[in-house]
């Protein structure tokens, strides 16, 4: 498992999650990747290796959008490649997401979803996550994402963004771990504290199930069945 990040907020996303994935290098990693809501759609950028690297191919793209999320990946189901390295995305791009951990049941949901139609770009375990998420949008992103996680098994942290919801990353893990928070301009998520801990100090620890909305505003959480939660505050 390796690093997640995300941002929501008033300033350009990209600069502050390779900020992050940076700050999550010492964990290794194979490939490091972000997604980040432009004015025409989800703009996606993966390079094998180095953060140092995605950084350099980031600054070619020019990204001036303020949502946006980020990861660093230790392969474990398909090699270390651009191809295979997060962020993955749904059939009509609009869907994007990133994820720590194992999706156990991906062959069975792989082939379903192929029967369904959905054509896959990687050899991910990862991706039967965002062609789910497709499947069940219907314009509420954390619903989708509700209605995907009840069909994995396995450990998983996810950041999920949706071209159609500016300024939104719905966040969720089981046996991951996953930190949000809001400082002075926006909300963070990290499968790290080290990557909130300038933004702020005050944190809230997801538990597993557990959902959170993170916009430029603030969070909002939510449990497992939808109703909507006030979670302890912890200072670190
Ligand atoms: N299982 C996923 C993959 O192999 C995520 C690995 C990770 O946590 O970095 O792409």
């Amino acid at each position: 498992m390796c690093g997640i990040v995300g941002y929501a907020g008033t300033k350009a996303a990209a600069p502050l999650l390779v900020d992050g994935l940076a700050k999550l290098e010492y964990r290794g990693y194979d490939s490091a990747g972000i997604a980040v809501q432009e004015a025409g759609g989800l703009q996606v950028v993966r390079r094998l290796g180095k953060v140092a690297s995605l950084a350099h191919s980031a600054e070619h793209f020019d990204l001036k959008g303020t949502c946006g999320i980020g990861h660093t990946r230790w392969a474990t189901h398909g090699r270390p490649s651009e191809t295979n390295a997060h962020p993955h995305v749904s059939c009509d791009g609009k869907i994007a997401l990133v994820h720590n951990g194992i999706i156990e049941n991906f062959t069975e949901l792989r082939e379903e979803l192929e029967a369904a139609g959905h054509v896959f770009a990687s050899e991910t375990d990862t991706e039967v996550v965002a062609h789910l998420v497709e499947e069940a949008y219907d314009g509420d992103l954390l619903a989708a994402v509700r209605q995907a996680t009840q069909r994995l098994s396995g450990a998983y942290g996810l950041a999920v963004v949706c071209a159609d919801e500016p300024g939104h990353i719905v966040v969720t893990r089981k046996d991951s771990p996953i930190i949000v928070g809001h400082g002075a301009d926006g909300s963070y998520v990290a499968s790290d504290a080290i990557a909130v801990i300038e933004a702020t100090r005050d944190v809230v620890v997801l538990a597993d199930e557990q959902f959170a909305v993170l916009e430029p505003g603030g969070i909002t959480f939510f449990d497992a069945a939808g109703k909507e939660i006030a979670p302890e505050i912890t200072h670190i």
